[in-house]
């Protein structure tokens, strides 16, 4: 059958990507979802940040690609031997296919399966192989997901089911900016009651983590970004956090427990290694290009046992977190509704990503019909 996507053909780095777009609009062929896999009518898919990053070229997939990976849709076909899923369940996607045997999966952290990030890698499915086609030539499947499409052939190692009422619009949220976030909190952080943190950097996975470190039991909570536009969104978010420019921070003497940086800034990394306290620890989710490093006095990370933590898929273990983040969005405990900026269609894909990179918006997201 046919489905509208949005390609990436080549990588672009000029913007606006309204003139240059490197994502094209069209009708490809998708094939039956093959053995353990799902087809998805996708409802809802967002934007982010590392999509840009892929659309740049600083991080390297095969192309053509259908990009996208943080989506939520109802399954529309399953293909054989799957058992949990059928059509008509509502899911969201995550973006590192799990097989739930290696090492790594065995020992909780699925964000790390050995298969998963190896198919990703390949820009196939986790079974293999991929189920988009133009004219006979294959179409790369973004991280096991490619939701900018009406319809993707997935894992079902890269769903999870959920039990919900939350619109799409939102429930696509929790397939990348509620996991990062709250999840680099949470798992990666593991911040204890009480303590002071401070999120350096507010797309949707800042966002999210000021969510996160608010429903956590943070007593004091820093927002620390460029764009004072940002600042002024955190302030509306709550009136308890404290909002600064890097600049303005460094006047300021602040120590936190716990540094987040998500901005993928080697500058924001260090301000955030700056401000943790002795025994503290840092923590990053960005992804900056594979060049970018980062000079830190290693004495002082001994002598003063600071930590430096890396956190991808917010170090969750999707089955679990998602239904448990969406529970606590459900009470009003985690107001995740506050990140959706807008919704926008398909067509207009080249814009909202220089809407989304121009930092006047959190989350957009595409609505599929
Ligand atoms: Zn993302
Ligand atoms: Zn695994």
């Amino acid at each position: 059958m046919k489905t509208k996507a949005a390609i990436l053909n080549k990588t672009v780095e000029n913007q606006p990507f309204k003139e240059s777009e490197p994502l094209l609009i069209k009708e490809v062929d998708i094939s039956k979802p093959g053995k353990r896999e799902v087809m998805i009518k996708v409802m809802a898919a967002g934007l982010c940040q590392s999509d840009v990053s892929v659309i740049k070229g600083y991080i390297d997939r095969p192309r053509p690609m259908i990009i996208g990976h943080e989506a939520a849709g109802i399954v529309y076909e399953v293909g054989e031997d799957v058992r949990d899923f059928k059509p008509g369940d509502k899911v969201v996607t995550t973006f590192v296919p799990s097989c739930g045997k290696c090492l790594p999966c065995s020992e909780g952290r699925p964000a790390l399966c050995e298969l998963g990030v190896e198919s990703n890698k390949k820009g196939e499915l986790f079974e293999g192989g991929t189920r988009f086609s133009d004219d006979n030539h294959h179409i790369y499947t973004h991280v096991g997901v490619s939701a900018f499409s009406q319809y993707t052939v997935v894992s079902e190692n890269s769903l999870v089911k959920v039990d919900t009422e939350v619109p799409f619009e939102y429930l696509a949220l929790f397939g990348c900016s509620i996991v990062t976030g709250v999840g680099a909190i949470v798992n990666a952080a593991k911040i204890n009651l009480g303590e002071t943190i401070c999120i350096l950097g507010l797309g949707g996975v800042g966002f999210s983590a000021l969510i996160g470190a608010k429903a956590a039991g943070a007593a004091r909570i820093i927002a620390i970004d460029v764009n004072q536009k940002k600042l002024q969104m955190a302030k509306e978010l709550s009136e308890d956090i404290e909002v600064y420019t890097p600049d303005q921070v460094k006047e300021k003497i602040i120590e936190v427990d716990v540094a987040v940086e998500t901005a993928g800034v080697m500058d924001a990394l260090k301000l955030g290694y700056s401000l943790v306290k002795r025994g503290g620890r840092v923590v990053t989710t960005g992804l900056p290009g594979p060049d970018k490093k980062i000079d830190i006095p290693i004495m002082s990370v001994t002598f003063e046992e600071k930590e430096i933590k890396g956190s991808y898929l917010g170090s969750c273990i999707p089955k679990r977190d998602i239904p448990r983040f969406l529970e606590l969005y459900s009470k009003g405990k985690l107001p995740i509704d506050k990140l959706l900026s807008k919704t926008i269609l398909l067509e207009d894909i080249n814009s909202g990503f220089d809407d989304l990179v121009s930092g006047d918006n959190i989350r957009i997201v595409v609505k599929f019909d």
